[in-house]
């Protein structure tokens, strides 16, 4: 079998090794915390069979990180991200594979929105507007916005993946009060204590003038038993609840986007002079990212 030259049974060999073999492409350990999985930085060129085997065991510790993130507190999310940091690459490899595969990124449409707004906003053309975004990422939307002086963007994420973010827990940002223009979410509220988010959201936010952007998954915000023919849908959906709990929270939403769009929601909000409920809780139900 090894002096066969069949790509296939020459590729089944080399996984063997790989898989074997730790120092070159992948390794795994057997507890579940502490998988550790590197990949891509072997000399060897990887055959399809093992691109795939390899695309496949980064997908499914994607899967395995993303139900973890959803379904913890931030406050444990952020020790354990921060003890292994090289969670976030392997969260990170995933979710850009994602993103590849979407017809679009709600991040780039939110920074569009806030190119298109400042343009727009001729009283404050020479106002720097102070963005704070919760759980960046790579900090798609800083690096968007950094050929300009118009925006100080401030990134949060539990793993500081360039120098630009700021490691923390994003229920707790090293912000001041009242400081910030406008607060985004993209993708990002995970944990199960949203409501601690969204406080501080409304803790940095210009109490005047501040806008909150939220972009999620459409399908976190409606009952599985959704069905588009009951003329009660709206008063049924998880939606209308979260709009309430962040009325709660001392936000008002002022623009909702159409259906158009089936896989992601935008929303903005405004502060709406309540003050938040400080012992409200809130958990949303998660993303989960299906095997393709
Ligand atoms: N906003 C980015 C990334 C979305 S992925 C974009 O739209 O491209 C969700 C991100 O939220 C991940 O990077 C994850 O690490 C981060 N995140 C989740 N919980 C967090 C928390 N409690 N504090 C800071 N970041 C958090």
């Amino acid at each position: 079998m090894l002096e066969n030259n069949n790509d296939d049974n020459n590729s089944e060999e080399k996984i063997e090794k790989t898989s074997i073999n730790n120092n070159n492409n992948i390794s795994t350990t057997t507890t579940t915390t502490n998988t550790n999985i590197s990949i891509g930085s072997g000399k060897k060129r990887q055959s399809k069979l093992q691109q795939s085997f390899l695309s496949r065991l980064s997908g499914s510790r994607f899967r395995e990180l993303n139900e973890d993130l959803y379904t913890t507190t931030s406050k444990s999310a952020y020790q354990k991200y921060s003890k292994q940091p090289e969670l976030y690459e392997q969260y990170h490899e995933g979710f850009r594979c994602q993103v590849k595969e979407w017809p679009m990124n709600p991040v780039d449409i939110i920074a569009d929105w806030l190119l298109h707004n400042k343009r727009s906003k001729k009283d404050n053309k020479n106002d720097t507007v102070i963005v704070a975004d919760f759980g960046c990422g790579d900090a798609t939307l800083a690096k968007k916005l950094t050929n300009t002086n118009d925006f100080l963007v401030h990134s949060f994420d539990l793993v500081a993946s360039c120098d630009i973010v700021t490691a923390c827990d994003m229920a707790n940002v090293p912000l001041p009060n009242d400081s910030v223009d406008v607060a985004v979410f993209s993708l990002s509220l995970m944990g199960t204590n949203l409501a601690d988010f969204i406080r501080e959201a409304h803790r940095v936010l210009k109490p005047a003038t501040g806008i909150l952007k939220i972009a999620e998954v459409r399908s976190r915000f409606f009952s599985n038993n959704h069905n588009n023919n009951d003329d009660d849908e709206d008063e049924d959906t998880v939606l209308s609840n979260f709009l309430q709990v962040l009325s709660k929270l001392g936000f008002k939403c002022i623009q909702k986007d159409d259906e158009s769009n089936k896989m992601f929601i935008l929303l903005e909000f405004i502060p709406n002079k309540r003050r938040p409920d400080r012992k409200l809780e809130y958990t949303a139900k998660p993303c989960i990212y299906k095997r393709r």
